[in-house]
């Protein structure tokens, strides 16, 4: 299979996608191995798929080769499915896992163990200079703890339980196994066969 790059700035995510990517047989670069700097795109769309789209069509593009994005969040019951596509920057400023944390326990305090129900959502998309694209979607149930645990993985994986332990505190192989963005990137690799 070929070398897709992957448009992210995100490091711990771009980490996961790769570690992902390479057991399923897909070599990825970023764009500084690539010899380029990836533009900040802009994530103007309403849903994950639209945002997994834009970053994907904008690496193709300066890339001149095939181009894998992840668009991704969270999304609680009780918040309406917030902060869904907004997760990376819930609290304000863009990308920061301790406040977003505290401000989504700040929300739910008082909300029951019931009541605490959530979903990480990940879309996969990959673009080809060509104009070809897949986009796929992968979604991981659990729910949002009380208290931060484990200190694994990123964002909000020390708060989001699924089968008794927060994502923070499993190994990465188990994380993958579980979690959304395990499902879209395989779901993805099923498309490029
Ligand atoms: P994106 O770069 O706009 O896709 O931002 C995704 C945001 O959603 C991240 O910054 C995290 O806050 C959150 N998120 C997505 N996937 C995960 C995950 O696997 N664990 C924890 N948080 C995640």
């Amino acid at each position: 299979m070929k070398e897709f790059l992957i448009a992210s700035h995100n490091l711990k995510k771009r980490d996961e996608l790769a570690r992902i990517l390479k057991p399923l047989g897909i070599t990825v670069i970023t764009a500084a191995e690539a010899g380029f700097t990836l533009t900040d795109v802009e994530e103007t769309g309403d849903t994950f798929e639209e945002n997994a789209l834009l970053k994907a069509r904008s690496g193709a593009k300066e890339g001149k080769m095939p181009c894998v994005a992840d668009d991704s969040g969270l999304c609680v019951d009780y918040l309406d499915g917030a902060p869904g596509i907004y997760s990376a920057r819930y609290a304000g400023e863009h990308g920061n896992d301790e406040k977003n944390i505290e401000k989504l326990l700040f929300e739910l305090k008082n909300v029951p163990k019931e009541k605490r129900t959530a979903r990480f959502v990940s879309v996969a998309a990959c673009v080809f200079p060509d104009g070809r694209e897949i986009v796929c979607r992968g979604e991981c149930e659990g729910e949002i703890g009380f208290e931060v645990k484990g200190s694994g993985g990123f964002g909000y994986d020390p708060i989001f339980y699924a089968g008794g332990k927060s994502f923070g505190e499993l190994t990465p192989k188990n994380k993958d196994k579980l979690s959304h963005r395990g499902e879209s990137l395989r779901k993805l690799k099923e498309e490029l066969l």
